[in-house]
């Protein structure tokens, strides 16, 4: 904030400085194509991913790309994750941590300038309010001066754009949640039982309206937590865009930095123009050093890029480097750049190490599962005739697409006697439980042991649930407990 606006700030007895209507012009250059080439694809996978088709076998949900609450699973091309299996969504959301801080160590917030969705959004809707009411200045003009007939009538084609933009980003998040063509066509023709998706699209359209139209880079500036952290993971060797003040300064207007270099001065090679600012969609002045309003998003390396090419100068005085090079530039030092340090290996190490534990994992797992939980209350009882008896509640998964038998047994316990309530043993005196494919089955089994007690007040026991057609087996881990 300017000493200007910071007295005006404290006259008025705000808190707060008024936000300044940004009005970023539109620019050509590399790090443009580069954003539309990512907003594209972004954009593409989010609206059309939805409706790709996976087979996963009979009676099984063929989309790709699934969250199925009512079943409590969530489908992800091959990979099918259970409610039991929630760590692997934990283990996703601590490698997406881990690529974003690598990201950041190599080439600071590229993930803001590129990839994020506010990112991508707020694009998309200036690239709409452009087509509808034109580049920078004219936009600034129309919205200084009185409202015309035309301009309102613009005002109005634009919001509309940008709600039917919103109202399609909200279409398309539900569809994430059920089968996405059904939905469609429910939704389509008004038929009952999908009010809920009805809500959520109001829910979606309105914050995308509000998000990616009004409050812009508000969102950056002043309500997403990345920049602050950001700014703490930050090291002198992460490459960021910058202006370089070294090949820049002293900064003067193309007349001036001529007539005084002809005179044997020294002029810097930025002449001044501005453009650098003016297509800033954060408002920020690049020339000013690091700012947390930078999203990173190299426009103003492509207009800067521009004016360079006018006046016959070398590109990239703004450019992603170092405020380190800079400065070794300045001293005659040549510059350095060190992708590969300590923190970048230990970034990529770790995400190679659970990246690579998750992978084998679900690549190994079985498709049976069984959880155990003690009874809390009464945590043991003692029967007629001596014997000692815990309760737990069982879950047997069949993860398969084929109905299984399940024996359970126990072990670690010597003459413990397992049965399942409800359940009549069968010849061979083993209780049994079918599962149906892809469910799960809850029972009670009851563990007795008679005869000699263990001296400790808690033995470990383990519950084996054992395929009767394959053989294999799945354990859980629990413990027998004496009053
Ligand atoms: S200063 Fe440059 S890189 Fe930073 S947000 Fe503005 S245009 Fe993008
Ligand atoms: S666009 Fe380049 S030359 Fe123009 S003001 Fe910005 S840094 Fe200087």
């Amino acid at each position: 904030m300017s000493a200007t606006e910071s007295s005006r700030t404290a006259s008025s007895g705000s808190l707060y400085a008024a936000r300044k209507a940004i009005y970023p012009k539109e620019v050509e250059g590399s790090f443009r194509r580069i954003k539309w080439g990512l907003l594209a694809f972004t954009l593409a996978v989010y609206y059309l991913l939805p409706f790709v088709r996976w087979d996963r076998g009979p009676g099984a949900p063929t989309q790709a790309v699934l969250v199925d609450f009512p079943h409590r699973r969530f489908y992800f091309f091959f990979i099918e994750i259970w409610p039991q299996e929630v760590y692997y969504l934990t283990g996703l959301l601590i490698l997406a941590a881990l690529v974003l801080f690598l990201m950041n160590a190599v080439a600071g917030r590229i993930w803001c300038g590129y990839l994020c969705p506010q990112t991508v959004w707020t694009d998309l809707y200036l690239s709409a309010e452009r087509w509808i009411e034109g580049d920078a200045r004219e936009r600034a003009r129309k919205d200084a001066g009185p409202r015309t007939s035309k301009i309102r009538r613009e005002k109005i084609a634009k919001h509309a754009l940008w709600l039917v933009i919103a109202w399609w980003t909200g279409g398309a998040w539900v569809l994430y949640f059920a089968d996405a063509p059904t939905l469609v066509h429910q939704l389509a023709t008004f038929q009952p039982g999908v009010s809920q998706a009805y809500v959520w699209i109001g829910i979606f359209t309105f914050t995308t309206y509000m998000l990616a139209g009004h409050m812009r880079e508000q969102v950056c500036l002043y309500m997403c937590p990345w920049p602050r952290i950001q700014a703490a993971l930050t090291d002198e060797y992460a490459l960021n865009v910058t202006f370089r003040y070294d090949r820049g300064e002293p900064r003067m207007s193309l007349k001036q930095g001529l007539a005084l270099r002809a005179a044997g001065g020294r002029a810097g090679d930025c002449v001044d123009c501005g453009q650098c600012v003016a297509v800033c969609p954060t408002g920020v002045d690049i020339r000013e050093g690091a700012s947390l309003g930078c999203v990173q998003c190299g426009l103003c390396i492509d207009a800067c890029d521009g004016v360079m090419a006018k006046i016959g100068r070398a590109p990239r005085l703004i450019a992603y480097d170092t405020q380190m090079n800079c400065e070794r530039r300045k001293s005659g030092a040549a510059p350095i750049f060190k992708p590969l340090r300590a923190r970048t290996l230990i970034y990529a190490m770790l995400i190679l190490a659970i990246g690579g534990m998750m992978s084998l994992t679900l690549a190994t797992r079985g498709d049976a599962r069984l959880s155990v939980i003690h009874d809390r209350n009464p945590l043991a009882v003692r029967l007629t005739d001596g014997a000692l008896r815990n309760a737990y509640t069982v879950r047997f998964a069949n993860m398969s697409g084929e109905p299984r038998r399940f024996a359970l047994e126990v072990e670690g316990l010597d003459q413990a006697e397992v049965e399942i309530v409800g359940v009549e043993p069968d010849a061979q005196g083993r209780f049994v439980v079918v599962v149906g494919p892809d469910q799960t089955r809850e029972a009670r089994a009851l563990v007795t042991l008679r005869g000699d007690k263990p001296s400790a007040a808690q033995t470990p026991i383990v519950f084996v649930s054992r395929d009767l057609d394959s053989g294999a087996s799945v354990e859980a881990k629990d413990a027998f407990l004496q009053p």
